[in-house]
Order: C-alpha cells, then sequence, then structure tokens
C-alpha cells in the first residue's frame, strides 16, 4: 500500500481543493456531454484568493446539441471562451470558462451549442440565478449582492429570470376568491403612482396574482384578462374599494362572483373621515388652549379603541369629555365597528340605519361624506353577511401591509418594472425550476446552505470590522 502510493505521488500530485471541488461540482451539477477539466484558484498580488476558475470542456465522444431544436448536431466551429458566473465557493466569486462550440444543424443551419447551465447569452449559470433569487427573498436586492461579490444588476436579472418562468408556470387552478385593491407607491400623487393589485384570499392560499399600474378600469381589464377567462369565470368572491371604476369592471366580467365590499376598506374610509374632522379641528382652535388636546393624537384616534392603552388611553378619554368634534367623529368610527359582528342581515340592517342618522345630525361633513358612501353601496355592504365564513378580513389588509413593506424597503427601485418584479418575487409563491440543475436540488441545497453559511459568515466579519 504505502509503495504503491509513493510511487504514485510525483505523477498524479494536484491541490487539495481540485479534487474536492471536483468531487462537489460533478456530484450536484452533472452536465452529460461536458467534463470539469481544470479548477484553478486566482490569487491577488497580496495572496489572498481572487477567484476560483472552473475550466469546462465538451466530452469528445457525445456529439453537441442545437440551442435551438436541442437535437444533436454536427460540429462546425469554436467561439472564443466566454465565463459564467457560478455560486460563489467559500466566499470567493466563482467562474466557469467554456469556449463554445458552434453546430451546423440540419434544420435550423449554423447556431451555438446548448449550453446546459445557462440561458442565451447571460454571463451567469442558472444555478447562480437560482441562488441569488432566494437570497434576494430575504435580503434586499443591495445587500444580497453585497454578501454574495457581484452586482445590483445581477440580482435583479435573477430575480427578473426567476419571476418569469415561475409566472409562465404558475398553476391558476382553484382560485375562488379574489381580492382587489389599489396601492400607492412612490411619492407624487400622480395617475401613474397608483397601482391596481389582484390577489388570491382563499384561506388555502394567498397570494398576490397580478399587478399593474394606475387604478383605471383598463387596468382592471388587463388584469383579469391576464388571468384567463376560466379563473374570472370560476370566481364565488370578490373583495374590493368602492372605487367606481373596479365596480363596473368587477359587475360587468365576473357577475357571478358575491361582490363584498370588505371590513378593512371600509374601516379605513373611517379613518380618513375622522383625520379630516381632526385637521380641520386643530386648524380652527389654533392658539387656543383646547387646541392642546388634540396635539399628537392622529396615531392614537386611528387605532381601534380597544387597543389602545394607558396614557393614550387616558388622553383619549380627556378628549371624549372635552366634547370637540373629533371626539364625536371617533366615537362614531368606534360604533360601526359593532356592525361587523352580527349575524342576522335585519339586525345589521337596523344597525345600519341607527348608525347612518345618528352621523348625519353629527354636523360632520367628513362623516356624512362616509354614510353617503355607504348608502350607495349598501347591497354590496350587506353582501358581507351573505359571504361571511367564506372570507375573512385579514388576508387583503395582511398583503397590503407586506407590499407596503416591499415598496418602502431601499430596494432602489428606480423603475416600476423592478418593483413589479420584486411584488411578484416576494409575495407570489413561484413553482420552482425543473432542470436538470434543479432536479438535484436536494443535494445541492444542503452543499449550497454550507457555502452560503461561509459567505454569510465572511460579509460580516468584513462588515464589523
Ligand atoms: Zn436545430
Amino acid at each position: 500500500m504505502r509503495v504503491e502510493k509513493r510511487q504514485r505521488q510525483p505523477s498524479t500530485r494536484r491541490p487539495a481543493i481540485q479534487l474536492q471541488v471536483k468531487t462537489i461540482l460533478n456530484t450536484i451539477q452533472h452536465f452529460p456531454g461536458f467534463v470539469y477539466q481544470d479548477i484553478r484558484l486566482q490569487r491577488r498580488c497580496d495572496g489572498q484568493p481572487h477567484c476560483i476558475e472552473i475550466t469546462v470542456e465538451a466530452h469528445g465522444g457525445i456529439p453537441a446539441r442545437c440551442s435551438r431544436c436541442r437535437k444533436p448536431a454536427p460540429g462546425y466551429d469554436r467561439l472564443a471562451q466566454r465565463s459564467f458566473l457560478f455560486v460563489p465557493l467559500w466566499g470567493i466569486v466563482t467562474w466557469f470558462l467554456y469556449a463554445a462550440r458552434r453546430v451546423n444543424c440540419p434544420t435550423c443551419g449554423v447556431v451555438i451549442e446548448h449550453v446546459p447551465w445557462s440561458e442565451g447569452k447571460r454571463p451567469i449559470t442558472l444555478a447562480m440565478m437560482c441562488f441569488l433569487s432566494r437570497w434576494a427573498r430575504r435580503l434586499s436586492w443591495r445587500e444580497t449582492a453585497r454578501a454574495f461579490h457581484t452586482s445590483w444588476e445581477c440580482v435583479y436579472r435573477s430575480v427578473e429570470w426567476f419571476v418569469q418562468w415561475g409566472l409562465a408556470h404558475r398553476q391558476l387552478e382553484g382560485v375562488e376568491s379574489i381580492g382587489v385593491d389599489e396601492i400607492h407607491w412612490g411619492k407624487s400623487k400622480r395617475a401613474d403612482n397608483f397601482l391596481t393589485v389582484v390577489y388570491q384570499i382563499d384561506s388555502h392560499c394567498r397570494r398576490l396574482l397580478w399587478v399593474g399600474k394606475r387604478r383605471t378600469q383598463a387596468t382592471l381589464r388587463r388584469g383579469l384578462a391576464a388571468l384567463g377567462p376560466e379563473v374570472v369565470k370560476g370566481l364565488r368572491f370578490v373583495c374590493s374599494d368602492m372605487w367606481q371604476p373596479y365596480l363596473s369592471v368587477i359587475a360587468a366580467k365576473a357577475g357571478q362572483a358575491l361582490h363584498v365590499l370588505d371590513r378593512f376598506h371600509i374601516t379605513s374610509h373611517l379613518n380618513q373621515a375622522v383625520d379630516e374632522v381632526r385637521r380641520a379641528e386643530s386648524g380652527r382652535l389654533r392658539g387656543r388652549p383646547l387646541a392642546q388636546r388634540l396635539k399628537k393624537m392622529r396615531w392614537k384616534l386611528l387605532r381601534r379603541g380597544s387597543r389602545v392603552r394607558g396614557r393614550a388611553k387616558r388622553r383619549l378619554c380627556g378628549l371624549l369629555r372635552s366634547k370637540l368634534a373629533t371626539g364625536r367623529a371617533w366615537m362614531l368610527k368606534e360604533t360601526f365597528q359593532d356592525f361587523w359582528g352580527y349575524r342576522s342581515l335585519t339586525w345589521a340592517n337596523a344597525f345600519l340605519d341607527v348608525w347612518c342618522t345618528r352621523a348625519l345630525r353629527s354636523r360632520l361633513e367628513p362623516m356624512r361624506k362616509v354614510v353617503r358612501m355607504l348608502r350607495a353601496h349598501e347591497e354590496l355592504l350587506m353582501n358581507w353577511f351573505k359571504a361571511k365564513g367564506e372570507i375573512s378580513n385579514g388576508p387583503v389588509e395582511g398583503l397590503n401591509n407586506k407590499i407596503r413593506v416591499v415598496t418602502r424597503r431601499s430596494y432602489g427601485f428606480r423603475t416600476y418594472a423592478a418593483m413589479e418584479i420584486a411584488l411578484y418575487h416576494t409575495l407570489a409563491p413561484m413553482p420552482f425550476r425543473n432542470s436538470r440543475i434543479i432536479r438535484n436540488q436536494a443535494n445541492l441545497r444542503s452543499i449550497m446552505w454550507i457555502m452560503a453559511r461561509w459567505t454569510m459568515a465572511a460579509a460580516l466579519v468584513s462588515v464589523s470590522s
């Protein structure tokens, strides 16, 4: 044994890293027709690792495949060597180097061969794109780029590819309830700064289905068209705000579904009214001692009454005792919460009548505006009781909050396209790509986890030091 080992050593001696990496690569990323030829660690002048270069060669006995029809074809010539960014190994930037061949395909002519680890002309491997887009869900895009030594653009392209693939392959069967909502994005209040979003709000699946610019009839029509006629015809519940363009389109396109105005939106209209009353009143009382009672009360007033505690609660009670208009508006808002607790349609109707009369007599114009709005959509409002137990008010609110988190997180979204991709990426669970790379996912994941941890640890050390 020992003699044999000593004899073999001089001829086959290689650096330890080369053997290890090749073994890993062949286990997790084996591409038939290609072999990992050579693996080199390039160093900087100070001796620190710069990058790992993995040279890939075509297997001599297996013909190349045409990139269009994927059929084997005779070779034509060879192009210059190109590099493809791979998942960083031990936190070191890693490249695949390969000189692609061109093939003379009988049907497609002279075209470049099919390279299984990359797609199109992208200088990045599919494995790296999956890797980056998974991390981009947990970290911001900039953080992802920094942690894995790549650019924001590269993360963006990876997520874009991932989302496009996911959207093309998602399953839309079984969508029964959708929520339609508008979201404000950016700074100004121009029409382009509003988004229309369509969510699935079934209890088994809550996700973003579609997002589009503006909040017009045309926008929602586009959204429903994107879901396809089968999905729209199969809807049982549609939940939305009282925004007229949406109401018209939903009535026209999904007339069979029960249209519900949900609690979340109506509460937010009431909150807006309370806030308007408060602002007008504090304007009127400026300079007078009573104005002190309205100072710093905005969030206390907008919260649900039962959730205000301690000192805030005492201030709120003080405000109510002072008989200011804001206090009356707040009372009206709070009493309306009882409406949602009714089980019988008749009693709910009776409550609504009493409440509306009180609100109309309150001499508070914003509150009267809410009454007029509720009266105009009374039928849709009462649908809430018909759909009771089938849809809850949580999902739309929850998804809306998530969208706000995404749009406000400093992703550096300068364009609408980038934000749209980020929204789909975080709010719509995507099916995973079922290519060869991913089929080895279990293997890949465990190894990548180890690598990722290493990389993260290295990144954290460099940040803290
Ligand atoms: Zn072909």
